[in-house]
């Protein structure tokens, strides 16, 4: 593919246009959510959009056009321009093209500039998968269609290991089961020919059915025994599974939850963990039980009559052609159900984490209706892949059924001629029976073997990726820091070609509070995502204490950071667990000495529980108020000698502000500060201010020396004085 082009127009389309194409882009979804192909098309002279036929629907001359923007909305996006007639939306997309439509909304930003077309490098498209070529999904290099299956295996059964006695008695049960099932026929065959005869009185008959009986019971026992190894089995490799993707989840850098829909982890840790799990307690030992069980039916059979047992097996290639020409269509179906799957769960994840914004906005509906359609597609794909099997086993039944008839006609002939006994052709049959047992789960087998295959290299793609912020091999541990510090050339984007923060350099001193100001977007939470080493710089380095972050042992450097953040998650928990997050092991005494350093003490006295009482998920039974002071009792307790302030937005009440105001100034006392304030009459107690402007520090130094310099502070305060005369709360 050439770089240069996102999604390359089909030559019918390009013929037709006749113009010289620039960028193209294929989008997916219509303005009402549904799956529908749309083509944008940049040209020399216009913005053109066709319909999936070739049928212009807009045609916008770039002269015309200010600015592209691309909007990622729940669950969809909206690709729009502004013109100099107002802004016109172009086309939606699902989350998917991303990455797409920002190139292609940058491709028109620059053309529109009069500019170069930007450069696109691999990695600003979505992948595909190298093999195949299928688009990858996002937050996964894994095509289900094309892993290394025997790789993974391998990989797959070291779960399997420390278990490895209980897993060899759990097969030793199993083939026992087996052994003992292919008693009851042979049994019968002596029953019917020995016993039950016109002169025979039976004295046997008593014995052979109480063996029977017994033969029964054995293998139910042995069942049971094994049926409860194997989930006992089962649940542990599958807990053994969970931790290590919860692990591995938990040591990811920032950087690679920004670029996923966090809700489709929920599923890989649980569905993907059950995948792996079944097929090593089921797969493995089920695989060797069918095995053994298969081989030692034929061998019966053979013996009892190698005739009869060739003409039951000749239909046996057929039933096995039929699943290997199934194979493709399953493979594919199965690929389709498991993507829509993905799918639906991150609808879901990602509504509910909007949620207010879907009931601020009353879009319940569309909401509705995308997950309906998401829901219906699954209902469908689930119908067509079940009820395909629906279809194949009943037709496996007859096929089977007619190595059956034959060996009826043929093996009941030679009852007739008396070559063989009628207790011989009931064995028989009843083997024959038995012997369609394993082979239907055989034809089963490559089905949810290649399932099992693609969680298990999904979870381990989690589990290999190396983390972009990771300890140094020669970290320095750092248990006591005095907090100066220092900030040299420092440069770092999201995205490495857009850099967010610009050779910021800054000289801190312990114990002092700077302030960080500036317009929203000039970078202010990066610089504190940086300093609590959330990311690594691109440039540049942040150095504590005169020893680089990236040198610095994370755990000594995590304990000696606080943040009190704009807005405060509290976990689903009591109060007192809450505040001792960081420091569980604190007493009861300590908790409360936070709490009233806090403000917060006579507050948590008058809920119902005290500190016992439980906060909701996201402790939505509190205030906004209320989850700071906890907040800050929980950065007291932690007592971290660098400490982070990101001051809520929301406007308090004069009481509670002020207590929110009185606790912040115990708690800054002594520790190097670095606070962002949305109002700035909050920042009095700060020794500098910092201010940024689209990612550079622009001024800084004390509040009088910044207005007397009448710059950029001059204008945020300006704006906010008169802001706050306009709503007459004057500060
Ligand atoms: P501020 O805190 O001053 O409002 P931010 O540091 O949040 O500014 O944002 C600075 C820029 O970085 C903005 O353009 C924002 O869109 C971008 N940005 C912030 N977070 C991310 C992220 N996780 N991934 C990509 N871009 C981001």
């Amino acid at each position: 593919m050439n770089s240069q082009i996102i999604d390359a127009l089909p030559q019918a389309l390009l013929s037709e246009l006749g113009e010289d194409v620039l960028q193209s882009l294929c989008t997916d979804v219509d303005a009402f959510g549904k799956f529908s192909e749309q083509w944008a098309i940049l040209t020399k002279n216009a913005l053109v959009m066709l319909d999936a036929d070739g049928r212009e629907q807009h045609r916008i001359a770039l002269s015309v056009i200010i600015s592209a923007d691309a909007q990622m909305y729940i669950g969809a996006g909206r690709l729009s321009v502004k013109t100099t007639d107002g802004p016109v939306v172009l086309a939606h997309y699902s989350p998917r093209l991303v990455q797409k439509v920002s190139a292609f909304k940058n491709a028109i930003n620059a053309v529109a500039k009069g500019e170069q077309l930007p450069h696109l490098s691999e990695k600003d498209l979505p992948r595909t998968c190298p093999t195949c070529g299928r688009p990858l999904d996002v937050g996964t290099n894994v095509c289900p269609l094309c892993v290394d299956k025997g790789k993974v295996v391998v990989r797959l059964i070291r779960y399997a290991k420390p278990f490895r006695n209980l897993m060899i008695l759990s097969i030793l049960l199993l083939l026992a089961v087996t052994g003992i099932s292919l008693v009851p026929p042979y049994l019968t065959k002596v029953i019917v020919d020995k016993v039950i005869t016109p002169h025979n009185f039976g004295s046997m008959l008593l014995i052979l059915v109480l063996s029977l009986l017994l033969a029964n019971l054995l293998q139910a026992v042995l069942q049971a025994v094994r049926g409860y190894l194997g989930v006992w089995l089962g649940s542990r490799m599958m807990g053994n599974i969970r931790r290590d993707i919860y692990d591995a989840l938990m040591k990811l850098s920032l950087s690679y939850f920004d670029k996923r829909q966090t809700s489709q982890f929920i599923g890989r840790v649980n569905n993907d963990a059950q995948q792996m799990q079944q097929f090593l307690t089921d797969g493995l030992i089920m695989m060797t039980s069918q095995v053994t069980s298969l081989v030692a039916i034929i061998v019966m059979m053979l013996r009892l009559n190698w005739f009869l047992a060739v003409l039951a097996f000749i239909t046996t290639p057929l039933i096995l052609i039929t699943s290997i020409s199934l194979w493709p269509f399953v493979r594919l179906r199965w690929y389709r159900l498991w993507r829509t799957r993905v799918r639906l769960n991150v609808l879901v994840g990602d509504s509910l984490n909007g949620i207010r914004v879907v009931k601020a906005f009353g879009q319940e509906q569309m909401e509705e209706d995308r997950y309906q359609e998401a829901n219906l597609r699954m209902v469908d794909l689930s119908t067509r892949m079940d009820g395909l099997w629906q279809g194949v086993f009943p037709l496996f039944n007859f096929i089977s059924s007619f190595g059956t008839v034959l060996v009826w006609f043929f093996g009941g002939r030679e009852v007739l001629h008396g070559s063989i006994t009628l207790g011989t052709l009931m064995a028989f049959i009843t083997y024959l029976n038995m012997f369609f047992g394993p082979l239907q789960w055989f034809s089963q087998l490559i089905n949810w073997v290649t399932n099992a295959l693609a969680s298990a290299e999904r979870v381990f793609e989690i589990i290999d990726t190396i983390p972009d912020v990771r300890e140094a091999a020669d970290a320095v541990p750092m248990p006591l820091i005095e907090g100066r510090v220092e900030i040299e050339g420092l440069s770092f984007g999201y995205e490495r070609h857009h850099p967010v923060l610009k050779n910021i350099n800054l000289q801190v001193e312990p114990g002092e509070m700077i302030g960080l100001v500036g317009h929203s977007g000039a970078g202010k939470s990066t610089f504190i995502n940086l300093l609590c080493r959330f990311y690594d710089p691109n440039e540049g380095s942040i150095l504590l204490d005169g020893t680089d972050l990236r040198d610095i042992r994370q755990e000594d450097l995590h304990s000696q950071i606080g943040v009190v953040l704009q807005e405060t998650f509290l976990f689903d928990g009591t109060v007192k667990e809450n505040i001792a997050y960081a420091k569980p092991d604190a007493s009861q005494y300590e908790i409360m000495r936070a709490a009233k350093i806090a403000n917060a003490h006579s507050f948590i006295m008058r809920l119902t529980d005290g500190y016992d009482t439980r906060v909701g998920e996201r402790g939505h039974r509190l205030s906004g108020g209320e989850k700071q002071r906890i907040a800050i009792a929980r950065a007291v307790l932690h007592d971290p000698r660098i400490l982070i302030l990101d001051e809520a937005t929301a406007s308090l009440d004069t009481e509670t502000e002020r207590q929110i105001q009185e606790a912040l100034a115990r708690l800054v006392k002594g520790r190097t500060t670095f606070a962002i304030a949305h109002r700035l009459s909050t920042l009095r107690n700060a020794n500098r201010l910092v201010v940024f402007e689209r990612g550079e520090i622009v001024e800084a130094g004390t509040h009088e020396e910044l207005l007397s310099t009448e710059g950029v502070y001059y204008g945020l305060v300006k704006a906010q004085t008169e802001l706050s005369q306009i709503r007459g709360v004057g500060e």
